[in-house]
């Protein structure tokens, strides 16, 4: 009993300030996309293939959470844009208070979209909204099968189940078929797409999704 009242307690403090971060992102017109994964499904990667593509054409920047390193910080920053380092200390989740103190680092004014790479976890980061304006869940072909089933939280508050790595496909006993079928199960609006940073497979659909998200916010 106790234990459900506290949680209720976090979720209703983490909800006012999520609110804050929306009308702050809404305010300058960037487009707050809130990535979620286990770890080592690709987000950084993802990220590192998307800055490459749109260099020049759309400002970005990235906070990058993570338990004490910041490695995925540094390789983003190579890019030349704006990042903050969220070391959570331990905490497996991020919160939307972080997300707001992030937001002072950062000239929104100066930005188009921002990306929050959220801490590499399948389970409570699901759970805490970040003001962001859609969320995007990776799913590494190299997680197998079941990860929908176990973990289906991610993926039906995802507005995006990204598959990722799938030029590794071939080395794995996974469907795509399979994986859809799962996702839609949980899932029916929301949108499916295979992709590969690697081979580019997948990328201009991505970087479609992520446009006409713009629009709707403009
Ligand atoms: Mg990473
Ligand atoms: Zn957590």
């Amino acid at each position: 009993m106790a234990e459900i009242i506290v949680m209720k307690a976090v979720n209703a403090e983490n909800e006012l300030h999520a609110q804050k971060v929306r009308e702050l992102v809404d305010h300058f017109g960037v487009l707050l996309i809130n990535l979620l994964s286990s770890p080592g499904s690709g987000k950084t990667t993802l990220l590192e293939a998307t800055l490459r593509e749109w260099r020049g054409k759309f400002r970005m920047g990235a906070i990058e959470g993570d338990l004490f390193t910041d490695e995925d910080a540094r390789r983003l920053e190579r890019f030349g844009i704006q990042v903050v380092q969220l070391n959570t200390q331990g905490s497996c989740h991020l919160t939307a208070n972080m997300i707001e103190k992030a937001l002072e680092k950062l000239d929104l004014k100066a930005l188009d979209f921002l990306f929050i790479e959220n801490v590499g976890n399948l389970v409570c980061p699901a759970s805490f909204n970040l003001g962001e304006h859609k969320r995007v869940t990776l799913l590494s072909v190299t997680e197998g099968q079941d990860k929908i089933k176990k973990y289906p939280k991610a993926f039906f508050t995802a507005d995006l189940l990204l598959v990722s790595k799938i030029d590794l496909l071939h080395l794995t006993e996974v469907k795509l078929e399979n994986l859809k079928e799962d996702f839609f199960r949980v899932n029916p609006k929301g949108g499916f797409l295979p992709l590969s940073a690697k081979t580019g497979d997948g990328m201009p659909q991505w970087l479609g999704f992520l446009e006409a998200w713009k629009k709707e916010l403009l």
